[in-house]
C-alpha cells in the first residue's frame, strides 16, 4: 500500500459489477476490502494481488456486521476512501404478486444496508474531509417498468437518500456517485433472481417482463470492465455527477421519460398551480 493509493470497500464482489469494480480498483494500484457473502469466489484476486486484496465475508443486510467490518477495516487501513454499495438481486412480479416478505427483503438489501453503511464510513470520511460513496441504483432507479415495481421501489428509494446525501456531505469533500446502469452481462438475472408467484390477470401487461429478464439473460449488451473503468474515474472528476447513467439503452429510455414527464408537467400544469388558498 502507498501513500497515494485509495482504500476501497465493494460489496457484494463475488461476481458482475462487484467483481469488475474491484478488478479495476486493483489494475489502478489500490487496494480494496472485497465483500462477498462467499469470499472464496475472490481467490483467484487474493492470489495475483496478495498485497492488494482482502477478502471478507459480509451479507450486506447484516447491518451490525457491516458497521464492525467497517471499524475494523479502518482500525488496520486508517480509513475508507471509497464505498461501493454494490450487492443487489433482480426481482419480478406485479405488484399485488410481490409479498410483503419479498418487498421487506429487497429493501433491506437495496436500501437499509447501504444506508447503514454509508452512515458506516462518514465519521471517517468527514473528519478527512475526502471519500466518494458509490450508489449501485439502475436505470430502473429512474423508469419503472411493469413486473419491477419491487426493483424499482428500493432503487427509487436510494436515489432519493443519496440526493439528499450528496447535498449534506458534498460541502464537506465527499462525493456521492449514483451509478444508473442499462443492461449489463452479469449475473443479475442468474440463480438470485427472485420471480414472485403469478397470478394470470397480469399476464398481459408482467408476462413480457418475466420473458424478457429471462431472455437477455447472456445476451445483454453492457460490459462490466467498460462500466467500473467509469466508475473508477468518475469521482475523481472536477465536478463528479450525482447521476451517471451508463449504456446507451440507460440513456435512451431515461431521456425519453424526462420528455414525458415534462410534457405530463406541463399539460396539468395550471391545475397544479390553481391550488392555492384564496386572498384575503
Ligand atoms: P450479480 O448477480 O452479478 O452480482 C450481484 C452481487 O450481489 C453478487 O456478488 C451477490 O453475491 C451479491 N449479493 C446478493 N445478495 C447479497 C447480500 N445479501 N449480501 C451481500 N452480497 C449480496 O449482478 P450485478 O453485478 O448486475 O449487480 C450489481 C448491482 O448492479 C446490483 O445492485 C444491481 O441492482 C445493479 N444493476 C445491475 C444491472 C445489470 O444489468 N446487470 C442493471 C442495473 C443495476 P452472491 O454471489 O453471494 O449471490
Amino acid at each position: 500500500m502507498t501513500s497515494t493509493s485509495r482504500v476501497w470497500l465493494v460489496t457484494g464482489a463475488s461476481s458482475g459489477f462487484g467483481r469488475a469494480i474491484t478488478e479495476a480498483a486493483l489494475a489502478a494500484g489500490d487496494v480494496v476490502v472485497a465483500t462477498a457473502r462467499r469470499p472464496e469466489t475472490l481467490d483467484d484476486l487474493v492470489t495475483s494481488h496478495p498485497d492488494q486484496i482482502e477478502a471478507a465475508r459480509l451479507d450486506v443486510t447484516d447491518t451490525a456486521a457491516g458497521a464492525a467490518l467497517v471499524a475494523d477495516v479502518q482500525a488496520r487501513y486508517g480509513r475508507i476512501d471509497v464505498l461501493v454499495n454494490n450487492a443487489g438481486r433482480g426481482q419480478v412480479g406485479a405488484a399485488e404478486e410481490t409479498t410483503d416478505g419479498e418487498l421487506r427483503d429487497l429493501f433491506e438489501l437495496h436500501f437499509f444496508g447501504p444506508a447503514a453503511l454509508a452512515r458506516a464510513v462518514l465519521p471517517g470520511m468527514r473528519a478527512r474531509g475526502s471519500g466518494a460513496i458509490v450508489q449501485m441504483s439502475s436505470f430502473g432507479g429512474r423508469v419503472a417498468l411493469p413486473g419491477f415495481s419491487a426493483y424499482c421501489a428500493t432503487k427509487f428509494a436510494l436515489e432519493g437518500y443519496s440526493e439528499a446525501l450528496a447535498a449534506e456531505v458534498g460541502p464537506l469533500g465527499i462525493a456521492v456517485l449514483v451509478v444508473e446502469p442499462g443492461s449489463f452481462r452479469t449475473e443479475l438475472s442468474g440463480a438470485n433472481l427472485v420471480r414472485s408467484a403469478r397470478i394470470d390477470d397480469y399476464t398481459p401487461t408482467v408476462g413480457s417482463t418475466r420473458e424478457m429478464i429471462t431472455g437477455i439473460r447472456g445476451v445483454e449488451p453492457g460490459d462490466p470492465a467498460r462500466a467500473a473503468a467509469a466508475i473508477r474515474t468518475a469521482p475523481d472528476a472536477d465536478t463528479t455527477p450525482l447521476r451517471l447513467p451508463l449504456g446507451a439503452d440507460a440513456v435512451d429510455g431515461i431521456l425519453a421519460h424526462l420528455d414525458a414527464v415534462r410534457t405530463e408537467l406541463r399539460t396539468w400544469e395550471p391545475v397544479s398551480r390553481d391550488t392555492a388558498l384564496a386572498a384575503g
